[in-house]
């Protein structure tokens, strides 16, 4: 089958592999969307220690092809998207339902082959159900850049209706992130972002108002104006500035989500006001599969716009370039089956 493959920092190409053979509790699955996530994009960079020869992708569509012999509810056509990592199924966490926590998972696209494919062997506890009113783009991604802002604000950041909530980052995490908490009952939500076209993204999605935090001289005083009582923020950046912006908006009692990751070790504020003020900072880390199930099942009730969650759409043959060119308003998703593709 046809496949990109990370060859080295900076370089990823289009290779003929293997076709993957799926064990006797796995499923093998045409693939028919897969997202480039930012992740991706810092694999590919070399930035992740992923080893030369993955096949990248953790955002995840397809229709089941053929179940092994110990695969009983799940049959060849039906569609699915994917939880996107492979988890051990024993530890505490995945034993009280927090997949997202397993102590030993494998990573799509990082620890084991990912979605940049036209095919994918995969354990039934990667599968959700995809339904026929969701396109498979939507499907994919839906697993992480919408999946991950809903785990982040309502079961991390426990959202209450008549909150104000700030969004720190308004890419694609960020611009769902700010639907996500029109739809859990925000009083007003604020986005942060230095890109005007992103602010301007934000304010579409459902923003009230956009900042932006670099063109002010005092953001806090700024947002303090915009906002006086932020309770809920959201960190979608994964920078120190960014972390730190967040816990000095934050009203007393008020709680700090940060999904984004990276290397920074942002500072606290003076103990006297983070313990006084008893602010809380939280982290939050994508989803479970039955969250993605609730977020498919949210689109297809039309409850989430995603008309401009997908930029872009391209072939296996089109994506190495994707890597080379900066990041779109939408997701970029591969399309492995589509003609192009198969030529
Ligand atoms: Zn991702
Ligand atoms: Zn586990």
């Amino acid at each position: 089958m046809k496949a990109l493959v990370y060859r080295a920092a900076g370089e990823i190409g289009l290779e003929d592999v293997a076709a993957p053979q799926p064990a006797a509790d796995e499923v093998l699955l045409d693939i028919d969307a897969a997202g480039v996530c930012g992740t991706d994009r810092h694999i590919v960079a070399g930035e992740l220690g992923v080893a030369p020869g993955t096949i990248p992708g953790h955002e995840i569509a397809g229709t089941i092809q053929s179940v092994g012999a110990e695969v009983a509810e799940w049959e060849p056509g039906q569609r699915v998207a994917c939880f996107g990592q492979v988890t051990c199924g024993v530890c505490e966490p995945c034993q009280r339902g927090a997949s997202n926590r397993c102590q030993r998972p494998a990573v799509l696209g990082m620890a084991r082959a990912g979605g940049f494919a036209e095919q994918i062997a995969l354990p039934t506890s990667c599968l959700v159900r995809l339904p026929d009113a969701v396109a498979s783009p939507i499907g994919a991604i839906a697993s992480d850049a919408i999946a991950t802002p809903m785990h982040a604000l309502w079961s991390v950041g426990r959202q209450s209706p008549g909150e104000t909530v700030v969004v720190i980052g308004a890419g694609g995490l960020g611009l769902h992130a700010i639907q996500l908490a029109r739809l859990g009952g925000a009083a007003c939500v604020v986005a942060v972002d230095p890109s005007e076209a992103a602010r301007k993204a934000a304010l579409l999605a459902g923003a009230d108002a956009a900042l932006d935090p670099v063109a002010e001289e005092n953001p806090r005083k700024a947002m303090r104006q915009l906002a006086p009582n932020v309770s809920l923020a959201l960190e979608c950046v994964g920078r120190s500035e960014t972390v730190e912006l967040g816990l000095s908006i934050l009203a007393p009692g008020g709680r700090l989500v940060i999904v984004g990751v990276g290397m920074a070790q942002p500072k606290l504020p003076p103990l006297v006001r983070f313990a006084g003020a008893e602010l809380s900072v939280l982290g939050s880390f994508g989803s479970t599969p039955q969250e993605i199930a609730t977020v498919l099942d949210l689109i297809e009730r039309g409850r989430l716009d995603v008309s401009h969650s997908v930029g872009r759409e391209v072939s296996l043959a089109e994506a190495p370039d994707v890597f080379s060119q900066p990041q779109t308003a939408g997701r970029t998703v591969i399309l492995p089956r589509s003609e192009e593709s198969r030529a």
